[in-house]
């Protein structure tokens, strides 16, 4: 790059083609690197850069920027500067929300060059890429994603094999999924990702760890009297962590390469392990979750982890498959404590404890109450016995953090609360969704199966006449088996 003492035309050419935009977006401070040629300084940096910026109408552009990208508090001004001024060189001339766009310039030298203006040297042109510009832009993406708190990232193809077709028709058909009829309806999307991104080419699968610093699960759900939560309900709803990360790591990506994306957690039909599996993020366990076996210096092992994806129209390279790790282990078939994984990779929504507790609106099956324990929402069973699980990561992440101490609450005191209280304990996190009066039901047939005590009689007693027939009959089979 040539000084910028030479022309303000110059100066504006230099940072329009050096994707000056972009770099700014990416950082929070300028470093500038300054060598000493010129026996004279004809014109200052920070004074180029301001008239610059004030000529060409960019502080508009920045502002409009600024705004489409939701930075609604951002102030973006600069100071045309038509005098030299060589007392006070270090101004700053321009603030926004992540810091100073330009930040102290120590006029310690004599002439001013920009050492870098973008984060990767060459940004990825899919008309004339090289193959080297996009295993950049990949290993770019998988730090960047590191940065945003995924333990892993994995690039695959976006069209599916005949054999996951298949194999989900052949579970639809078998009525596996329940009352889950969304599921038979948006088959086509869940193969054909272009329905929900057109011109998709490339799938981003990203793995975040949600195992909180918990109770021990195995003496929770020895305890009858406490109430068991599934490990990944313990914090804030995952939907909105992995969702607005993903954005992030999305909108990254669009400020150095032009390309269409869409982001997703569990949030649309899309076939999220199948496409994870793919890319080489894990393999899928006989349980059908997906399992990591990470090795390096920060092992992940485990299935303990939220999936999310980012469909995107760029031709990145893709990452290889992993071969499947469980063997001749049958652990989780063995442990499921209601029978639903009815073969290796072959899940029975209409038995499974997460479907019941969580999906299913209705009347859960008196046959099934007795098999559920403790489990008020969800469960962990299948992933607490897979050997892969040992190693499992604890979250770093804040936002999973366990709230309202329901790692090890009580049944009782769990099923004192009203629906006021319900809201206001369960706000953003994802219990929330199934509302009081499931709540209620759930907790009623966990007080059913729990050691007889008058305090569970007297909890039960409270709700016989609750306003909800769904919550009166659960109570009523409960005060059933804590009488005898
Ligand atoms: S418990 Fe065993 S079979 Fe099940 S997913 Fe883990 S390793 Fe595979």
């Amino acid at each position: 790059m040539r000084p910028l003492h030479e022309a303000d035309a110059f100066t504006g050419k230099i940072f329009i083609e050096s994707c000056i935009q972009e770099f700014l977006w990416s950082c929070q401070t300028i470093k500038i690197k300054m060598i000493q040629l010129y026996s004279r300084n004809y014109i200052r940096f920070d004074q180029g850069i301001s008239r610059t910026f004030y000529s060409s109408g960019m502080s508009q552009g920045f502002q409009n920027s600024a705004n489409q990208r939701g930075f609604s508090a951002t102030q973006i001004a600069f100071q045309p500067d038509v005098q030299p001024r060589r007392k006070h060189p270090g101004q700053p001339r321009a603030q926004c929300q992540r810091g100073s766009l330009i930040g102290k310039l120590r006029a310690c030298g004599k002439t001013f060059i920009i050492g870098a203006m973008s984060e990767i040297e060459h940004p990825f042109h899919p008309v004339n890429d090289t193959g080297a510009q996009a295993a950049a832009l990949a290993d770019a993406i998988r730090r960047w994603a590191s940065e945003l708190g995924f333990s892993a990232l994995a690039i695959g193809e976006s069209t599916l094999s005949p054999h996951a077709g298949e194999g989900l028709r052949r579970w639809l058909a078998a009525g596996c999924h329940a009352d889950m009829d969304y599921m038979t309806r948006n088959v086509f999307a869940r193969l054909h990702p272009a329905k929900l991104l057109p011109n998709v080419s490339r799938v981003i699968s990203v793995r975040m760890s949600y195992w909180p610093d918990a109770a021990p699960a195995a003496e929770v759900l020895e305890n009858g009297a406490l109430a068991y939560v599934s490990r990944y309900a313990l914090g804030r709803d995952y939907h909105k962590v992995v969702r607005s990360r993903l954005q992030k790591l999305a909108e990254r990506i669009t400020r150095v390469v032009p390309a269409s994306t869409r982001v997703f957690t569990d949030s649309a039909p899309v076939f999220e392990t199948e496409f994870a599996q793919c890319s080489g993020l894990g393999w899928r366990g006989k349980h059908t979750l997906l399992v990591a076996r990470d090795t390096g210096s920060k092992p992940s092992s485990g299935s303990c982890f939220f999936i999310g994806e980012i469909f995107i129209d760029l031709p990145l390279p893709v990452d290889a498959p992993v071969s499947s790790h469980c063997g001749r282990c049958t652990a989780c078939l063995d442990a499921c404590p209601t029978g639903a994984i009815i073969a290796p990779y072959r899940l029975d929504a209409r038995r499974c404890i997460s479907y019941l507790t969580i999906e299913h609106p209705g009347s859960i099956p008196e046959p099934l109450r007795p098999l559920l324990g403790n489990r008020i929402y969800g469960c962990d069973d299948c992933q607490i016995v897979c050997p892969w699980n040992r190693r499992c990561p604890r979250s770093v992440e804040k936002d999973f953090t366990v709230r309202n101490g329901l790692d090890c609450a009580t049944l009782v005191s769990l099923f004192a609360w009203d629906e006021a209280e319900f809201l206001q304990r369960t706000a953003g996190s994802p219990i929330r969704r199934i509302g009081h009066e499931r709540w209620l039901r759930n907790i009623a047939v966990a007080i059913g199966n729990a050691p007889r005590s008058p305090e569970h009689l007297a909890a039960l007693h409270a709700r016989a006449g609750d306003a909800s027939d769904l919550v009166r009959e659960h109570v009523h089979w409960a005060l059933g088996r804590q009488s005898v």
